[in-house]
């Protein structure tokens, strides 16, 4: 069976879970590797869980409270391949990889030296270091390492090239959240990851908060006019807040609103805009590839664009579009 350590109820209902999968699997004949695949069916389970509570909520939002309409629908099947591909393959695997073995290599090493396993909570007081209060931290730091992550990917000439593949969506909706080039997942995820083991985010800890992030990620993505209100939109990324990001001519070097979840950061580091009223949004210098090309072809125009803007590192990317 798999050893989980029983520190928590949710750790337990994991452990639960986990026990019920790997019953399933061996009933199906797929004893072999059990526990791997066992893992792989949680993680991609709870990531298409994730996904359809997304649609839920963003559909009527789109339906009801839309922003904006266009006359010639582009086609999402991209998009929805992005959003598939990472709940089924790349989140299993980055959850997989964080728990499974880097997790325990840390705590194996710290272990064997005699050293203490970093804790956020440990600088709360012990009669607030609630389980909801240490998520809520753990939360608010990992979105603040990927404030800076994103804000910096703007900066640099070669990264923005990757990244202008999400920004290169000329119609976007919720779907357009996971629209992203490989290369710049895994930057993303190995620097989350890095931040959550420093910070001591508890096992099973880090998928989850991954999925709020993805949740409130879709959300801000949706064509819709909703808003969270005037004290709402400085603590959350709003869809309008996120959408001046998507902004045509704030594309490159020239962005602000560099937030996941927290509009908060950009808010204290001067970089948030509001009352920017943004519709259009798309890279004008993007290729065609890039914009609507399939899966395949997205992810070759953004190596391409990378390498170009790479070449031409002096030159802002804004300048370079092309
Ligand atoms: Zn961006
Ligand atoms: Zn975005």
């Amino acid at each position: 069976m798999v050893k989980l350590p029983a520190s928590s109820l949710t750790t337990l209902s994991t452990h639960s879970t986990l026990g019920t999968i790997q019953a399933f699997l061996n009933k199906l004949g797929l004893g072999q590797n059990h526990y791997i695949l066992s893992l792989w069916v949680f993680f991609a389970a709870c990531g298409v869980a994730e996904l359809c509570i997304s649609f839920l909520i963003c559909t009527p939002l789109e339906r009801f409270w839309p922003l904006t309409s266009w006359q010639k629908r582009n086609s999402i099947a991209a998009d929805v391949s992005y959003a598939f591909f990472v709940r089924i393959v790349l989140f299993p695997l980055i959850a997989y990889f964080e728990y499974n073995w880097l997790r325990q290599s840390l705590e194996g090493f710290l272990r064997i030296h005699d050293l203490a396993t970093p804790s956020l909570s440990r600088l709360l007081p012990a009669r607030v270091a609630w389980p909801t209060l240490t998520f809520v931290l753990n939360f608010a730091v990992l979105d603040l390492a990927d404030y800076w992550r994103h804000r910096i990917s703007h900066r640099v000439s070669w990264w923005y090239g990757i990244h202008s593949l999400h920004h290169a969506e000329e119609q976007l909706t919720f779907w357009s959240d996971d629209r992203s080039h490989v290369l710049e997942d895994t930057i993303t995820y190995v620097w989350l990851i890095a931040v959550a083991l420093v910070i001591g985010v508890p096992g099973m800890q880090f998928p989850f908060l991954i999925l709020c992030f993805r949740l409130l990620g879709s959300i801000s993505h949706a064509n819709t006019r909703m808003d969270y209100g005037w004290l709402g939109s400085y603590i959350f990324v709003s869809p309008q807040f996120h959408r001046t990001h998507h902004a045509l001519k704030a594309a490159g070097r020239r962005s602000t609103n560099f937030g996941t979840a927290l509009s908060l950061w950009d808010v204290l580091f001067g970089t948030a805009r509001f009352g920017d009223h943004t519709i259009e949004t798309g890279d004008a210098g993007a290729e065609p590839a890039l914009v609507n090309g399939s899966w395949g072809e997205q992810q070759l125009a953004g190596l391409r664009r990378m390498m170009r803007l790479g070449r031409r590192s002096k030159v802002s990317p804004t300048r370079t579009a092309s």
